[in-house]
């Protein structure tokens, strides 16, 4: 893998700074060297780091990324299928409807973009502060002050730009996850599928990510659980036969769910957040690359359309925001809520209608959108109707409501 020096030059000025090099951030410094402004990224870790992630992109990532990333592809992916305690169901489309990448190798290529295009960047540096004086923003990180006159905050969900402003950011979900080896059989049964375990927590799943030599098995779940996410893994792993003790390498990591009622700002003057420092995590499956990407690169393009006036940035970002992103968002979270109160329900028409398990596909590879299916059911209340009476093959209503937590 090629280096990704560039010209380290501290206490120095910049246009732009971007904190993190995580999808949101390195996307963001690709684009603003792309319109010749002169960028500063900056990342704690040395790259390429770990980062805890399932690496599940879907189609609305492929469309975004025109660059070759086929080092970081673990696998094609081909079908999904969707768990509900002991039955399933199996949805393809027949061909390569998404991948998984390995995120240490994804994240790398794309700060290696960013740097081919001429942002500078500076690894193993870390944050601590961020001042606003006047119209100049100066970042203190370990190494060195800086100062630019616009900031993109892409530090993930535990970074110093998400706490800006006093906002009490603690993530809605926490996810765990371990690699399990290829030799279970349990993991062969998943080439080219993306398994969805629903039914054993009342607001969670847990999933089966298929990589080249292993698997990503892991589970996300209210933060309010986060003591239990050991026990509630190690359940998962045994009703799937695996050895309970395989939990007792998990790792976990914050999810920021979006939801429209924390009223989170994510920008403000000339400091614009992106990604989880901004909470776009995809309430139902807590899809987060793609959001990344896309906000980092609107905070890009506001940027570059605002410098060059010595125009406010944030009144731009949000009106972009508020068009690409925060309708999907909204919509996804408006499902989530019959979607998680009724796992059995929403299980039940998935197996009873095609129609609907063609949605749920579509929507899970990023084919479709939450928005669409919001406007199918112009009301929450059509949509409960929906999957609580979903019709059977056979033409027998059910009524069905969703278990609560237990082993499956
Ligand atoms: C268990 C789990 C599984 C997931 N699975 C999927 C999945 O399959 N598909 C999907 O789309 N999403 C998934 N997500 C969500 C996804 O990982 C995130 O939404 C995504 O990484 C967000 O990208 P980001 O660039 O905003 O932040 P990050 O990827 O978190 O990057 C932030 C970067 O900022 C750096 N940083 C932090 N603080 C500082 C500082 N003070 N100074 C400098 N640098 C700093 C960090 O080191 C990091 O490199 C998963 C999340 C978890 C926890």
């Amino acid at each position: 893998m090629e280096s990704m020096v560039s010209a380290v030059d501290r206490n120095s000025d910049y246009d732009v700074m971007v904190i993190g090099l995580g999808p949101a951030g390195a996307n963001a410094a690709y684009h603003l060297a792309c319109a010749g402004i002169r960028t500063l990224a900056i990342e704690k870790k040395k790259m390429p780091r770990r980062k805890l992630c399932a690496g599940g992109i879907s189609a609305k990532v492929i469309k975004l990324l025109d660059f070759d990333y086929s080092a970081a592809i673990e696998q094609e992916i081909r079908s999904a299928v969707i768990h509900y305690r002991h039955q399933s169901v199996e949805m393809s489309g027949g061909e390569k409807v998404g991948y998984v990448v390995n995120r240490p190798t994804f994240d790398h290529l794309l700060a290696l973009r960013a740097v081919k295009a001429g942002a500078e960047i500076h690894e193993e540096e870390s944050v601590l502060s961020i001042s606003e004086i006047s119209h100049v923003i100066e970042v203190k990180t370990t190494l060195g002050i800086y100062r630019c006159r616009a900031l993109i905050g892409a530090d993930g969900v535990n970074g110093v730009t998400s706490h800006l402003w006093g906002y009490n950011a603690r993530p809605a979900d926490i996810g765990v996850e371990i690699h399990v080896s290829g030799e279970h059989d349990i993991v062969r049964q998943h080439l080219h599928k993306l398994g969805f375990y629903f039914g054993a927590f009342p607001d969670g799943y847990a999933w089966i990510f298929p990589r080249k030599e292993d698997a990503s098995i892991g589970l996300g779940v209210p933060l309010k659980q986060a003591r239990h996410t050991r026990g509630l893994l190690a359940d998962f792993l045994e009703s799937l036969g695996l050895p309970r003790a395989l939990a007792d390498k998990a790792r976990g990591h914050g999810i920021p769910l979006y939801s429209p009622l924390t009223k989170r700002p994510f920008c403000r003057r000339n400091i614009l957040l992106a990604g989880d420092a901004a909470s776009f995590v995809d309430p139902i499956t807590a899809e987060g690359i793609y959001y990344a990407l896309k906000s980092g690169e609107e905070a890009a393009r506001t940027i570059a359309k605002t410098l060059p006036s010595n125009s406010e940035a944030a009144g731009v970002y949000k009106d972009a925001i508020k068009q690409s992103i925060l309708p999907e968002l909204r919509a996804a979270w408006k499902l989530s809520l019959p979607f998680y109160a009724f796992q059995l329900a929403t299980f039940n028409a998935i197996m009873a209608s095609a129609r609907i398990r063609d949605m749920q596909f579509d929507v899970i590879v990023g084919r479709r959108s939450y928005q669409e299916i919001v406007a199918q059911f112009p009301n929450v209340f059509s949509l409960m109707r929906k999957i609580l009476f979903a019709r059977s093959d056979a033409g027998k209503i059910r009524l069905l409501r969703s278990g609560r937590v237990g082993k499956k």
